[in-house]
């Protein structure tokens, strides 16, 4: 019986997992992996049980250590345990016309973004490409089992936003893009992957091959203020991020989508929201504005609900598409980082 997870295997190397057995099994398990994955083995009817037991004691990169739901089953949160205790966090949203997965790159984040509860633990390792593409599959298993009523019953967009600093792990994340886009067949359409500015790395995703959607969180309009909240501005100030936005949307023609966490009495002025309506027109980017989920290790608090709406407003008042994002789960620690910082602290 295999050891490894059939996921942390290459896709076209599926059949180093079953020696002994002809090509095809290797193919017929690719297609249950990457197109119709199953919570467990025994549901791979077309495949002999030798070969479902041989697969089936490690099916998954890791076990389901909490599972919560919240807005009334609409979203869904795990968190994820690796066999080396690395916590993996990933949450399930649905919507009337879509599914969506938040998945983590990263066990912990190097990036220290003073707001974020990811932040402040520090980074731990980087996630394998397949520890990655199964929180997706994974999702779309259960989805199979357990539909969200309402919305499409698997998984129709991805968005590279839970734990971690996805361009910091770039060539791991470049081989999920790929088993997503090209051995599960999603369209690069609807996945996004979301920087808090890696500049090199936006540079190399504008060179593949894969039109994906690109988020910046940029949560400062001007140098100052951006560095006290995202640590890496020093190294990548806000104008080499624009360009590099500016390049990658020059080269894809996707709409760049500008995040905003909105924090009281540091980035929440009417002069903020000017400046930021000023790139968010400079790239045709859409702006989404979030209401900061506070974190216990951080002073930093949310902004009252008028300073939100002011914000918001000043934003539209100066010609920018923008739009107050739906906080999902927050009884759940829905936040990147928040459940596994709840684990942790307990
Ligand atoms: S906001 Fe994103 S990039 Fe910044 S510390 Fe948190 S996970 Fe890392």
């Amino acid at each position: 019986m295999s050891d490894t997870s059939p996921y942390l295997v290459p896709p076209e190397d599926l059949g180093s997992l079953l020696p002994g057995e002809p090509s095809f099994r290797a193919d017929q398990l690719r297609d249950w992996l990457y197109h119709s994955p199953v919570l467990t083995a025994d549901e791979m009817t077309n495949l002999p049980s030798a070969v479902r037991e041989a697969v089936g004691g490690d099916l998954w990169p890791f076990e389901v250590e909490v599972d919560q739901s919240a807005d009334n089953g609409r979203t869904r949160k795990w968190l994820f345990r690796a066999p080396d205790g690395a916590a993996i966090e990933a949450v399930l949203m649905g919507y009337r016309k879509r599914t969506t997965i938040c998945i983590s790159s990263q066990v912990g984040c190097a990036m220290g973004c003073t707001f974020c509860a990811t932040g402040q633990f520090g980074f731990d390792r980087h996630l394998e490409a397949g520890e990655i593409v199964a929180q997706v599959a994974y999702a779309n298993a259960f989805l199979r089992r357990f539909p969200i009523p309402g919305s499409p019953d698997r998984v129709t967009n991805v968005v590279y936003m839970g734990m971690g600093e996805p361009l910091a792990n770039y060539e791991r994340v470049r081989e999920s893009l790929r088993r997503l886009i090209d051995v599960s067949g999603m369209s690069a359409r609807s996945i996004t992957v979301s920087t808090v500015g890696v500049v090199p790395g936006i540079d190399r995703l504008a060179d593949e091959p894969w039109p994906v959607y690109l988020a910046v969180s940029l949560h400062g309009a001007d140098d100052v203020t951006r560095s006290r909240l995202v640590p890496l501005n020093d190294r990548y100030p806000l104008e080499a991020v624009i360009e590099s936005a500016e390049a990658y949307f020059a080269a894809k023609g996707r709409r760049i989508s500008i995040e905003w966490t909105l924090i009281k009495g540091v980035n929440d002025s009417d002069d903020q929201a000017r400046k930021l309506a000023a790139i968010a027109g400079r790239l045709r980017a859409h702006v989404n504005v979030i209401a900061l989920n506070p974190t216990p290790l951080s002073d930093d608090r949310p902004s009252g609900d008028d300073r939100i709406r002011g914000f918001v407003e000043t934003l539209l008042a100066n010609g920018a598409n923008a739009t107050l994002r739906e906080t999902r789960g927050q009884e759940i620690d829905a936040a990147c980082g928040q459940l596994r910082l709840r684990r942790a602290t307990e």
